[in-house]
């Protein structure tokens, strides 16, 4: 392994755009293995997840694309805070394997902006580009109720993909509204017995009719009854999508829904808490930043296949850490020959739970 000054040296000189492009082509052989197809909503879009996540946090201005906001501290005294942000689409090839397929830092371009760079127009350039890289990937985009706005329907819209994102009334009042009346005239379909609480699903399709939006918009929602302690509390979940729902996809859609939650917060959980820790600052220069953590990105590729692949991990128990550190080891002390190389091109199995 090199110094790791000389490391650095090289991620600073070095385009993020050829880490990137290496992720693209590991990607691309993955989406081609049938093993994951199972994966798809419907058994056709492959659900990519959007989410940002705040990575590194200074008190002093780091550099000139740094993101700014004023905080109160402990004491309550106003200071500014100097921060890099990123925006990650998460692309889900099965329960437990949910890989990195784009990534876009928020970010300033100068010191002097009028307007700072934030979630969602960096959501939007990221979507731009995953376009140009998967032209004809059939994608249904998930996201929280940040996305559920017009904007971000279009653009789904022209790129030709599907949507799900979480209905909240504070941020599309007029949608909750009229769904809200157009149940109460009973004009929502309802599923009763769905989901692993045997809840009741309803939906309606085309409710921008009765808003007045321009965009295509289902509605859809999940509610259960929950006990808890001696009360029972009603928990319930609203969607907007572009796919219209029926009677039969209904249960699916709701696992999807739900299922976006889950994996936002199990994704950067893991990478910020566990053997990645994304939020370590290895170089405090800006480009090398960037490809610091695009490579932990290609590494968790590697490692969750790595791991969904080899039954054996599984059986024996042993811990990610462990399993990455005999990794490593294995890179540093054993030789590969001519036969080692010959399974590279090898048809292999993954196992998936
Ligand atoms: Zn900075």
């Amino acid at each position: 392994m090199p110094h790791y000054d000389t490391l650095n040296h090289y991620l600073e000189r070095l385009s993020p755009q050829c880490l990137s492009e290496i992720r693209r082509r590991l990607v691309v052989t993955l989406l081609r293995m049938k093993q994951f197809y199972r994966a798809r909503l419907l058994g056709k879009y492959w659900r990519v997840i959007l989410d940002g996540t705040g990575l590194f946090y200074f008190r002093e201005k780091h550099c000139e694309n740094c993101l700014c906001e004023t905080v109160k501290d402990a004491e309550g005294k106003e200071r500014r805070r100097y921060y890099h942000k990123v925006v990650e689409a998460k692309l889900v090839l099965g329960e437990n394997l949910v890989i990195s397929l784009g990534t876009e830092f928020v970010e300033n371009e100068s010191e002097d902006v009028k307007k700072q760079d934030c979630e969602f127009n960096a959501a939007k350039r990221l979507e731009g580009r995953l376009k140009k890289e998967y032209p004809r990937l059939p994608v249904c985009v998930q996201g929280d109720a940040l996305y559920a706005v017009e904007p971000m329907m279009r653009l789904c819209r022209k790129n030709g993909w599907k949507y799900i994102f979480t209905q909240k009334e504070a941020r599309q009042a007029v949608i909750g509204e009229s769904y809200a009346w157009i149940k109460g005239g009973g004009g929502a379909a309802v599923v009763k017995g769905i989901g692993k609480e045997q809840g009741t699903g309803r939906y309606a399709n085309h409710v921008e009719e009765t808003a007045g939006k321009e965009e295509t918009i289902h509605i859809y929602e999940y509610e259960y009854r929950k006990k808890q302690e001696a009360e029972e509390k009603v928990v319930r979940f609203q969607w907007l999508t572009n796919i219209e729902l029926t009677k039969r996809n209904l249960e699916e859609m709701v696992e999807a829904g739900r299922g976006r939650w889950k994996i936002e917060n199990e994704g950067f959980n893991n990478q910020k808490n566990g053997l990645y820790r994304i939020e370590h600052l290895n170089s405090r220069e800006g480009n090398a930043m960037k490809n610091h953590y695009l490579l932990t990105q290609i590494a968790d590729i590697l490692m969750q296949v790595y791991m969904a692949w080899s039954p054996m991990i599984k059986e024996t128990g042993q811990s990610k850490k462990n399993t990455s550190s005999r990794l490593l080891e294995s890179f540093r002390r054993q030789t590969v020959t001519d036969e080692d190389v010959s399974y590279i091109k090898r048809y292999t199995t993954i196992y998936l739970e």
